[in-house]
């Protein structure tokens, strides 16, 4: 069993070689990848995924495994209203436990303007009938057992889930190479093979597979994949860090947050926690090339994300990273097999004292593990899901911007059918990939 964070040291589970030729080819084994695969295999259509580390390695299995319905940008939710359905029947039939509940997700308010903040989603919720609803302080206390702050109240929906994606995603692959998927790993994709605007195939580190449709699903390396062929999407990655405690006696079954901390209970009894407002970007070319597009993002939240010059050698938006490079030679893919940032001490420390601070019962309370993990944003704050206009073939579903974890079943679903040109049954105008170049002004998502 690998340990976690997944790294490239784990043992290798899907094994190659790939094959000469597939019907789909996707690029990347995170959840969106692996539920893509998966309903196109259940479909009998031939795909081949292809990922360059391990699968879940990067962002699918290092995020907080909130499944939640709960501040969703409005165009997103019938997405993750189908997601949540489609979790359910995942998890029955995968025949794996992958952590799956049903404990709610809560939002705490320390102010009446952060109250007043949340009819915006209440008037969204009602319209989708969910069952979101507002608690005052007393609700709220009664929620939330031994907090000795006491909130002006919450917003809370108690259908929203948890999973514990490392358990999830490696399931679901594994239930979509039992339908048959051909899933590899230690494979990146170098480059597409593009002629007469049309996707032929693509160029792996194994060899060259010939197909006829692309889904990009690469995460934070999407964009540098996309740009070596023309496809620019102003796609940019932060540095998040997350902790674990061991098991502690239930303070609340599902995840909340306020503004300094966000908790969720795991499976096993301890809690994953993550500090507030400790995003990290990395100033690099495409930060650089795409800063206009985040203004609005910027001025919305100017305190939200702090800046350094530079990434670790390799990174997506590394200064030293290549932008060309050959079908046949090393590839920026391969040079880093699992992006695996550290956790950043300070938010360590601040995410200690905070849940100490909240919860003074667990005065002794360690954290056992700590990691960090590369969110790739938009700078709307919703994913790009689309075909791209100018290369027949190619599909993109990236950018999922740090909730992709939740809906990423539905996003699988909706680009299967958008692959076989079958209608998608939601409106993914929102998320088409020329917003950026159209003239459309930036429409800010929810950030949490
Ligand atoms: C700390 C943290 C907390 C989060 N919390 C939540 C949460 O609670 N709920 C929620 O809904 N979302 C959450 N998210 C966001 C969620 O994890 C992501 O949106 C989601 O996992 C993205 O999935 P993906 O498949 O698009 O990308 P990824 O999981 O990043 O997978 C992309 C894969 O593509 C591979 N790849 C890239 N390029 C190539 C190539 N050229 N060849 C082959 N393979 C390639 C990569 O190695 C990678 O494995 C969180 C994210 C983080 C980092």
């Amino acid at each position: 069993m690998p340990t976690f964070p997944f790294s490239e040291t784990d043992p290798i589970q899907h094994h190659g070689p790939p094959p000469k030729t597939s019907e789909v080819v996707i690029v990347g084994g995170g959840i969106v990848g692996v539920t893509t695969a998966l309903f196109l295999a259940q479909r009998n259509i031939p795909v081949t995924l292809l990922e360059k580390g391990r699968v879940a390695a990067e962002q699918s299995s290092r995020n907080w495994g909130w499944i939640r319905k709960q501040g969703r940008d409005a165009d997103e939710l019938p997405i993750v209203i189908e997601a949540c359905r489609l979790w359910r029947q995942l998890a029955e039939e995968c025949g794996e436990d992958i952590g799956l509940n049903q404990t709610g997700v809560t939002y705490l308010a320390s102010s009446d303007k952060k109250m007043a903040g949340f009819e915006e989603f209440m008037k969204i919720a009602a319209i989708h009938q969910l069952d979101t609803r507002l608690l005052d302080s007393d609700e709220t206390a009664k929620l939330i057992k031994g907090a000795s702050r006491r909130f002006k109240g919450a917003m809370t929906t108690p259908s929203d889930m948890r999973a514990e994606p490392w358990l999830a995603v490696p399931a679901l692959a594994r239930l979509a190479a039992r339908k048959g998927a051909k899933i590899v790993e230690n494979c990146a994709v170098r480059t597409l093979e593009i002629s007469a605007g049309k996707i032929r195939g693509v160029w792996t580190e194994a060899g060259y597979i010939e197909t006829s449709s692309v889904l990009v699903a690469g995460g934070a390396w999407s964009s540098l994949l996309l740009a070596r062929h023309g496809v620019s999407i102003p796609q940019l990655s932060v540095r998040v860090t997350v902790a674990a405690t061991a098991p502690l006696p239930e303070i609340y079954p599902g995840a909340a947050a306020d503004e300094h901390i966000a908790f969720r209970r795991r499976q096993d009894g301890g809690y994953t926690l993550a500090p507030g407002g400790s995003n990290l970007l990395y100033l690099g070319p495409d930060a650089f090339r795409h800063a206009t597009k985040y203004l609005p993002a910027l001025m919305a939240n100017p305190f939200g994300t702090r800046y350094f010059p530079f990434a670790p050698p390799g990174y997506p938006d590394s200064w030293s990273t290549p932008r060309d490079w050959a079908p046949d030679s090393r590839s920026p893919f391969e040079g880093m097999r699992v992006l695996n940032p550290v956790a950043e001490r300070s938010g360590l420390r601040s995410v200690e004292r905070n849940f100490r601070r909240l919860f003074p019962q667990f005065e002794t309370v360690r954290l056992k593990a700590s990691w960090g993990g590369m969110i790739d944003a938009m700078p709307d704050v919703v994913p790009v899901v689309d075909r791209a206009e100018a290369i027949g073939g190619l599909f993109v579903a990236t950018g999922m911007s740090g909730h992709g974890f939740g809906i990423g079943p539905g996003i699988g679903r909706v680009v299967s059918d958008m692959i076989q040109g079958n209608e998608s049954g939601h409106d993914l105008s929102r998320f088409r990939l020329s917003r950026f170049y159209d003239g459309s002004a930036v429409r800010l998502g929810p950030a949490l």
